[in-house]
């Protein structure tokens, strides 16, 4: 088994919802055991500003899939629920983001799959979330809270939980 994170996003249509289904896809279709799970949380739009606030979560998995198959699940995930990768521009709006954050300590730099995730050190929306279920994971020599104590984490809020 191999140990992942998984950070979620999506700024269309009822994205917590969408989250909850999305994990349970994710688990049952990687045979994966969810370890954790963090708030939700609303975060500022990044690159494109002039777009709704995003949710943003991470997850932790146990996982027998190896990198490429679980980014590959990921993709699928993403079209079910109705990402349409042709249609969308880049860091514009979607309905989920699926993003392989890292992979035990797996380092590769292959245009369809970085690990660990290239831009993970400037988004605060991808590590606060992290930093809730993971602060002492180590990823590319940096901890996840150390590396958020770098980053602003202005206009990100904590959603309360869903019943
Ligand atoms: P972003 O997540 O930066 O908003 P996209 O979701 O549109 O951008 O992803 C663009 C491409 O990034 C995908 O085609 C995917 O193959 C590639 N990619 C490279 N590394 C990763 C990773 N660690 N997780 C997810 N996608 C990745
Ligand atoms: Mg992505």
């Amino acid at each position: 088994m191999a140990h992942a994170l998984i950070a979620l996003g999506g700024n269309v249509g009822d994205v917590r919802a969408t989250f909850r289904k999305a994990i349970a896809n994710i688990c049952g279709m990687t045979q994966a055991a969810l370890l954790a799970r963090s708030s939700d949380y609303t975060t500022p739009p990044w690159g494109d500003v002039a777009q709704a606030p995003f949710i943003n979560a991470c997850i932790e998995i146990d996982t027998p899939l190896d990198p490429h198959a679980l980014l590959f699940v990921l993709q699928k995930v993403e079209t079910k629920f109705g990402r349409d990768r042709g249609r969308e521009r880049r860091w514009g709006p979607r309905t989920l983001d699926l993003d392989l954050i890292a992979y035990d300590d797996v380092s590769m730099q292959k245009p369809e799959l970085t690990l660990p995730h290239p831009r993970l050190f400037e988004r605060a929306f991808v590590l606060v979330p992290l930093a809730e279920i993971s602060p002492e994971r180590v990823i590319g020599g940096r901890s996840v809270a150390s590396a958020l104590a770098g980053l602003s984490t202005e206009g990100i809020e904590r959603l309360p939980d869903l019943l």
